[in-house]
């Protein structure tokens, strides 16, 4: 039989690269880059020929499994469900909603069906406990976001194709192709900004990936971006720098910005960010005299307890150097579907609020509908009216990813029922009662709906399945909408198909009013998350309006375009005011939320720093915990290694190769050290979503070399008070050889 070609989008991280997949009979034959892509022009990275390994993992769950005696079984689905529908309704039955909690974890970012299905799971449940993969690296950033330009997805992304100076603060995008930026290719991107005479500058703790090509580099303690931030706004404001360019007329808390940095002066700073006064001030003089200049700042910006105060100041910066919503400097994307600042009324809108509900035990604020996942294992230990009970996970692994795992390991064994939703028997799923397994990537269709929101270009792509599905296996939304049935008190034996057309019959209802009927009609024949998305880019900023603008795009149009790589909708272009949705109609600048936590960060100021601090690593070949159970990413040298500066492995006495215990107060883990001079002194760096020697879990690869769990060092209380976001990076730490 002839090799069959298909084009599909990556679904392994936020690049979203194009692929070209070809398979014989039922098989993988090869993976590459798909050069006509629209978005990534054939780039692909070395993770991307796992897809093959995921799909043909026998370790991928293929079947649902029930717990019986402790023991995992294989069950049909008729069981799976007849199981839950045995204890969970008990559950809420006795201790009402919150009794029951929600986790989702990131790869549901990549599969539309969990993704717009999972709320529908959630308001089914309605409990307060909703947690998700957010607040462990992304919150800071979507509240300030939120703040600022009215919704939480509202990001600013460097135009990189365009400009002249970019500055990069605790991100790696040469290793991750950017986090919550989608750029693929960023290394070439790089280069071809550097080509045309533009400057890479890098702010990092580690000499990264990225640090290692830009044209310069320069240390921070963990930690301490807040005060690098605040003092380069400082130094803006003192040298008579600032200059709002095109959006002067739509910024808003100019002198309270003022009044609030004017204690944080480069001097004031210095030490405790490991930085020279005049570099402080060089990297704001230079941000602000580019005539194209850009801010990016991830994930060690957000790790943090000053994590939301720290993404704030970025896009201060990029507005009052004149670079925001400017060719060249920080623009919005315009998606085709699923966007909300292209929704309802242009210019304005609710904008966002926290802290409608709070946490039970540590009264941390709702953001975004969300609690923060670090307090899921205390909400579930702590009796009382609304202790957590039963627990619904969504592909993820927090006994892995969240800090202090083994608290939330065992909080998890007391739950009277759990239920997770994965592919994989992992160090979280193995204290669930029941698992669904979810389909292999290249058995769904795909199309993001988050990441052309986070996207250098505009684009709509979609990718058909590769192969189908399992006969009796049904799709995540389908699970999904039996489970909430059931918690609906509907029963185990629904049919899903029916009840998703029930529930976009009413979504119409609510959403179009008179013309419910007419859309209805217009989209028989779609089921379930296509429908949704058809609707979304016929109702989108280029779609037909349901034939009221016929040029426009409907859903056949994006499907008949994936050989050909999607349909490029253009470079990002200027989008102010009417992506606003402030209340107030203007960019936000100054939040009270914001203004009113500089003085905590300002009494920090004076808190000697620690001897030694502990901070993660992105690597290529590792995105999710899981990834490190697929052989193509998991051979070759080892990875999760304690990166170690030479003057503090000499200073402590370790050896490279040589085996240290890291301890965090009463938590300890052991890692192998690796001496090398990329590291800032006085910083050790640990990637993490290691430790798979826990047992019960079913990674048969990923158990050959489980590396050390870097959450088990990291205290579960440590959070952004605004945001709710873990405190991963900049911990303090004690580090001893292992003889
Ligand atoms: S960069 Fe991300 S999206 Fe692109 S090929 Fe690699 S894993 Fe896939």
């Amino acid at each position: 039989m002839t090799a069959t070609t298909h084009h599909r989008i990556c679904p392994l991280c936020e690049a979203c690269c194009g692929l070209e997949i070809k398979t014989q009979d039922d098989k993988v034959i090869s993976i590459r880059g798909h050069e006509a892509d629209v978005l990534s022009k054939g780039y692909i990275c070395p993770k991307a020929i796992a897809l093959k390994d995921l799909h043909e993992d026998p370790d991928r769950l293929r079947t649902p499994l029930i717990k019986r005696n402790g023991v995992h079984v294989a069950a049909t689905w008729e069981e799976a469900f007849a199981e839950i529908e045995a204890r969970l309704p008990a559950v809420i039955a006795q201790g009402g909603r919150n009794a029951t909690g929600i986790a989702v974890g990131n790869p549901s970012a990549h599969k539309i069906g969990l993704l717009t299905y999972f709320g529908k799971l959630a308001r089914a449940l309605g409990t307060k406990n909703v947690f998700s993969a957010s607040t462990l690296d992304q919150m800071p950033k979507q509240l300030a976001s939120g703040l600022m330009f009215g919704h939480w997805l509202s990001i600013g992304l460097p135009d990189i194709s365009r400009t002249d100076h970019l500055l990069v603060i605790g991100a790696n995008p040469l290793a991750s192709n950017g986090s919550m930026w989608t750029v693929p290719d960023f290394k070439g991107k790089a280069k071809a900004l550097q080509a045309r005479g533009g400057k890479l500058v890098v702010i990092d703790p580690r000499r990264t990936e990225t640090a290692a090509v830009a044209d310069a580099h320069h240390f921070i303690r963990p930690g301490s971006d807040v005060f690098l931030l605040a003092a380069m706004v400082h130094t803006l404001f003192a040298e008579n720098l600032v200059r709002l360019g095109a959006v002067a007329d739509w910024v808003q808390g100019l002198d309270e910005v003022r009044q609030a940095v004017a204690t944080f002066t480069p001097e004031a700073v210095a030490v405790r960010c490991g930085m020279d006064v005049l570099t402080i001030k060089t990297l704001a003089r230079d941000l602000a005299t580019a005539e194209r200049a850009a801010v990016y700042a991830r994930i060690g910006t957000c790790t943090q307890t000053y994590g939301s105060l720290a993404s704030w100041l970025v896009d201060v910066l990029n507005t009052l150097t004149g670079h925001l919503d400017q060719v060249g400097g920080v623009l919005f994307a315009k998606p085709a579907a699923f966007a909300s600042n292209t929704a309802g009324k242009s210019g304005t809108g609710k904008g966002v609020s926290t802290g409608r509900h709070h946490a039970r035990v540590s009264g941390a604020p709702e953001v975004y509908g969300e609690l923060p996942i670090t307090c899921m294992a205390e909400e579930i230990e702590t009796p009382g009216e609304g202790q957590i009970r039963a627990l619904i996970t969504v592909a993820t692994n927090p006994v892995l990813s969240s800090p202090d795992g083994p608290r939330l390991a065992a909080a998890l064994d007391t739950l009277d029922f759990m239920l997770s939703f994965d592919i994989y028997l992992n160090e979280t799923t193995r204290h669930a009662d029941v698992i669904l397994p979810g389909l292999s990537p290249l058995e769904d269709m795909h199309y993001d709906v988050a990441f052309p929101q986070l996207s250098w270009r505009n684009h709509a792509r979609y990718s058909p399945p590769v192969f189908a599905p399992a006969a009796g296996q049904p799709q995540e939304w389908q699970s999904l909408l039996k489970v909430a049935a059931i918690v609906q008190g509907k029963g185990a034996n629904e049919d899903a198909d029916l009840l998703d057309d029930a529930q976009f019959a009413q979504d119409a209802e609510r959403l179009f009013g008179a013309h419910a009927s007419a859309v209805v009609a217009a989209t028989q024949g779609l089921r379930g998350p296509e429908r949704g998305l058809e609707v979304a880019l016929r109702t989108g900023p280029y779609g037909d309006g349901f034939g009221t603008k016929p040029s426009g795009l409907t859903l056949a149009q994006v499907k008949a375009a994936n050989p050909e790589g999607g349909i490029d909708l253009g470079e990002l272009q200027p989008r102010m005011p009417e992506m606003l949705r402030t209340p107030s109609g203007k960019i936000e600048l100054a939040p009270p939320l914001f203004i009113n936590d500089l003085p905590r960060a300002a009494l920090d100021l004076a808190r000697p720093t620690p001897d030694l601090v502990i901070i993660g690593r992105r690597d290529v070949r590792t995105n999710n915990s899981w990834m490190h159970n697929l052989p193509v990413l998991a051979k070759g040298p080892f990875r999760c290694t304690a990166l170690v500066h030479p003057t503090d492995a000499a200073r402590l006495g370790l050896q490279d190769g040589g085996q240290a215990r890291l301890r965090n107060g009463t938590r300890q883990v052991q890692a192998q050290v690796h001496i090398s001079a990329e590291m800032m002194p006085g910083v050790v760096s640990l990637p993490h979503g290691w430790g798979h020697d826990l047992p019960g879990a079913q990674l048969g690869v990923a158990a050959l070399r489980p590396g050390t769990n870097l959450n088990a060092l990291l205290d579960d209380q440590l959070r952004d008070p605004l945001s709710g976001n873990a405190v991963l990076s900049g911990v303090a730490i004690e580090m001893e050889a292992v003889t």
